[in-house]
């Protein structure tokens, strides 16, 4: 006999999900009791659901699977910060990050497995990219985080960042079903304005969000806003061009208002000089912006160097000067390898 692989029951909606109660002359109500039980309770098994008759549990079980993703390994930081390497039902791993502070955690999800981009300065870009995650493994990692976050901290998570592994807008379809079910009432619950989606700027994909008029926040990793100073280091950025990148951003904010956050990194060198801080200024001065000047987190043989605190001091005084947000973000969990473009599965 040939046996035929099971659907993976959550790629099913609500109402597909009803009808296939229909179908089997079942109420659709019962969909609904399951559907709860895949997001809201995050069912691992159809074993789980303790309303739901054995004998329909049997017929779901006949037809379908639920993927789920497993923890493989957990790492605690001496700052706090804790690293999941969670393994996919294919047994591929992707990582992601707890980040707690003293009145918030964050969640740093991943939304690939690797990443088609070639940042030179992120150890992500050193993995190939092997495939999109589905929206029910974004989902996993932030209900994971979560637990976490109540079982060490005592408190629900707070804030999801999409800046672990991957590029979300190349798989923009499955990370906004994701955050649909994150902030829909039969999910998580959580307000949408606790979400930040980070990109190396995919002006098409913006522009394409700004229509949809999202509700999360936008974070822009930036770096240079010299064309071919970003061209160096985010080769990308030779097709996605900064003037692209920048009337992507107007439209974006034209429709939604939002502000935007840029990501910066200043390396001795390559953008630590007068020239470089007042093409930042002049880039994003068009829109309420905010620039966090993150610290390098060294991933190799030290092509790229932190720049000097009075670089870093000069940036920070002229953006000041010009009316824009800027913050200096000290890593986190670097002792784990679990700061910003650490992310390699290593262990
Ligand atoms: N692809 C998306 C999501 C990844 S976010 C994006 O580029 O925004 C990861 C963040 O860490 C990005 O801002 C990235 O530029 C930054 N980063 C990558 N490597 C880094 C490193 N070695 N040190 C500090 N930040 C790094």
């Amino acid at each position: 006999m040939v046996q035929t692989k099971k659907k993976d029951i959550r790629a099913l909606t609500k109402d597909q999900l009803r009808d296939f109660f229909l179908s089997q002359g079942d109420k659709a109500f019962r969909g609904n009791q399951v559907y709860e039980w895949l997001w809201q309770k995050s069912a691992h098994s159809f074993d789980a659901m303790t309303n739901i008759s054995k004998q329909t549990r049997q017929q779901l079980e006949d037809n379908f699977v639920i993927n789920h993703i497993k923890v493989d390994q957990m790492q605690r930081s001496k700052d706090g910060t804790i690293k999941n390497a969670v393994r996919l039902h294919d047994d591929l791993i992707v990582e992601s990050v707890l980040i707690p502070t003293k009145t918030r955690t964050t969640a740093c999800v991943s939304s690939q497995v690797g990443c088609s981009l070639d940042c030179k300065f992120c150890a992500t870009a050193r993995l190939k990219r092997m495939r999109n995650l589905n929206p029910d493994e974004i989902y996993d990692q932030v209900v994971a985080i979560d637990n976490e976050s109540r079982l060490y901290f005592d408190r629900p998570l707070s804030n999801i960042v999409f800046m672990g592994m991957g590029e979300p807008l190349m798989n923009y379809n499955n990370v906004l079903k994701a955050i649909d079910k994150i902030t829909s009432s039969e999910g998580l619950g959580m307000s949408p304005k606790r979400i930040t989606v980070s990109t190396s700027g995919v002006p098409k994909m913006i522009r394409k969000m700004a229509d949809e008029e999202v509700k999360f926040k936008l974070a822009v990793s930036l770096h240079s806003a010299i064309d071919n100073i970003r061209t160096s280091i985010m080769p990308f950025n030779a097709n996605f061009t900064l003037t692209d990148l920048r009337a992507s951003l107007e439209y974006w904010y034209s429709k939604t208002k939002s502000r935007i956050t840029y990501e910066y990194v200043v390396w001795k060198g390559i953008n630590d000089t007068r020239k470089d801080v007042d093409a930042l200024v002049d880039f994003c001065k068009f829109a309420p912006s905010k620039v966090n000047l993150i610290e390098y987190n060294p991933i190799d043989d030290g092509a790229f160097q932190q720049a000097s605190n009075t670089a870093i001091d000069m940036y920070v005084d002229t953006l000041e000067r010009n009316g824009i947000v800027v913050t200096v973000r000290r890593s986190r969990g670097k002792d784990i390898d679990a700061a910003c473009g650490q992310l390699a599965n290593k262990s």
